[in-house]
């Protein structure tokens, strides 16, 4: 065989099988068309009559397949699936029933008197029966029975979560909760502004008939307008800095119009010399060229004029300049003076601000940010000097009865007083601040635990000595002290530990007492 006749059987094979292939595929095709055909039939039969509005898109999708018109087919399909996705009801039927029946229970478990129960039930009743079409629609029922419940706080579920009186007190534990709240006012670091609301908030929070969720809402507020305050403070200074910006800017302006003024000045001196100088030289010309006496005094009396002219007119101009200049030269001054004087407003506004931030408004003494920054740095100074160091921590005995019996304002006289005993009683390289509550904390350098068990029984007995005057009468205030030294690889939290744990045995033994652990 020829080259060429073997090329033209191997195509002639390669399209025969190419031709057996399609027709073999065309007959699956139409196969499986039919199956598909009559898979559809049967389906859209058995969903008929499920919903009104199916129907008609069945019925229509029936005959165009029976009839084999394939190209409207597409069309009624679109229209199927359309309406499919307008019917929620049959989209996620069993995702509404499961949902909704969870929403019901909770509705249930939240109506507690008889009117509440027949709304809830009327609901449930409605949705068994299919009268919700969304789920959207149940849970709109379902908040309008919540909402038309009547005096909610004090019934059901949330009532007794946040109800008032006996019976909230019965469920959960509002003395903890009490107690976290005053925990957390006394760890809030406030501007004196707001310092006052902090205080009555306080005092309200030690008053067990206060309610509870209205202090909850006075502290949140409280917080809120802390944060509003620092906000703002933020803002005052952004703004003094863009003021700042916008009179440097003037200030520059003002220094290139001095600048321009002095060189008009220099150009117009140049000017005036050179006008002066070509007069003399005219009047030199003119001279030599006179030819009589009256004409030579006429001459330079016209040259002099125009020189004296000239002249005055640059003394003017001069003059004016140096007013100006002048008058320039104070609207600097005046202005620097100024901008000295509103930076240094700002700076003992924040100085005071930074003051206000680490003293206690009560006792006037370091508050716990001082002290925590304090005792880092004595720790440091510890670890490379390892000078003795101990830290003891004080707390009023009895001080809620103090409250109790002589009233708020009573206790914080006292507190504010046994403070000031105790910065009096220390030297001035030691440290006391009031660490929170009825609670201080002392670092005593220098001194090792005995030495300082010395000067705090010192202290101790001089509390127990003072005359405390509260509503006319003598109050007898007592203090217990806790102490631990500074040892090994101790971090401040660990002496610190040591010491409050030395103070609740103070307590457990009678309290106005001191007590220390140390480390062997
Ligand atoms: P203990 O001897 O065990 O320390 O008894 P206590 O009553 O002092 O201790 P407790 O911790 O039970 O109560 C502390 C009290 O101190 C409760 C709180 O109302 C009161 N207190 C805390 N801070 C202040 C304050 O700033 N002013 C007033 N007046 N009282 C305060
Ligand atoms: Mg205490
Ligand atoms: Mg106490």
């Amino acid at each position: 065989m020829s080259v060429v006749s073997e090329e033209t059987a191997y195509w002639k094979e390669r399209y025969f099988t190419l031709l057996n292939e399609g027709e073999k595929r065309q007959t699956e095709q139409n196969e499986y068309e039919t199956l598909l055909n009559r898979a559809v039939i049967r389906l859209t039969q058995a969903v008929s009559g499920l919903d009104a509005a199916l129907d008609p898109h069945l019925r229509a999708i029936r005959e165009v397949m029976r009839k084999g018109e394939n190209s409207t087919l597409r069309r009624e399909l679109d229209a199927l699936l359309d309406t499919l996705i307008r019917t929620p009801k049959l989209g996620h039927p069993t995702a509404t029933a499961g949902q909704g029946r969870e929403l019901l229970r909770f509705l249930e478990a939240l109506c507690a008197t008889p009117e509440e129960k027949t709304a809830s039930e009327a609901v449930c009743r409605r949705f068994e029966a299919g009268g919700y079409a969304t789920e959207q629609e149940l849970f709109d029922a379902a908040i309008r029975v919540l909402r038309n419940r009547k005096g909610s706080s004090a019934t059901g579920v949330i009532g007794k979560l946040f109800g008032k009186g006996q019976a909230a007190s019965a469920d959960i534990d509002t003395t903890k909760l009490r107690r976290r709240l005053d925990e957390l006012l006394r760890a809030l670091n406030l501007s004196a502004s707001l310092q006052e609301r902090l205080e009555q908030l306080k005092a309200r929070v030690a008053d067990d008939t206060e309610d509870l969720i209205a202090l909850f809402d006075a502290a949140a507020a409280l917080i809120a307008d802390m944060d509003a305050g620092y906000w703002q403070e933020q803002k005052q200074f952004g703004d003094f800095l863009a003021a700042l910006s916008g009179k440097l800017g003037e200030l520059e302006g003002k220094a290139l119009r001095m600048d321009a003024l002095s060189q008009s000045s220099a150009e117009d001196r140049r000017l005036t010399e050179k006008a002066v100088a070509g007069e003399v030289a005219g009047l030199r010309a003119d001279a030599s060229e006179a030819t009589n006496l009256v004409q030579l005094r006429q001459i330079i009396q016209m040259r002099l004029d125009t020189i004296s002219q000239r002249l005055d007119s640059f003394d003017h101009a001069e003059e004016a300049r140096f007013t100006e200049t002048q008058a320039q030269v104070q609207d600097l001054s005046q202005r620097l003076r100024t901008l000295e004087q509103e930076a240094e407003d700002l700076r003992n506004r924040l100085e005071l601000a930074n003051r206000a931030a680490y003293i206690d408004p009560l006792t006037k003494l370091p508050n716990r940010k001082a002290y925590l920054e304090r005792v880092d740095l004595e720790e440091k100074r510890w670890r490379r000097f390892q000078q003795p160091l101990t830290l003891a921590v004080w707390d009023i005995d009895f001080f809620k009865k103090i409250n109790d019996r002589f009233g708020h304002a009573s206790g914080d006289k006292a507190l504010a007083m046994i403070g000031q005993v105790l910065a009096a009683s220390i030297r001035n390289t030691d440290f006391v601040a009031r660490y929170g509550g009825e609670e201080f904390v002392m670092l005593l350098l220098g001194s090792d635990d005995s030495n300082a068990l010395e000067i705090a029984e010192g202290i101790r007995q001089r509390i127990e000595d003072c005359e405390f005057i509260g509503n006319g009468k003598r109050i007898a205030v007592t203090v217990s002290c806790g102490i631990s030294q500074f040892k090994g690889r101790d971090g401040f939290q660990d002496v610190f530990e040591r010491a409050d744990k030395a103070l609740y045995q103070a307590k457990k033994k009678g309290r106005n007492r001191c007590e220390i652990i140390s480390l062997v």
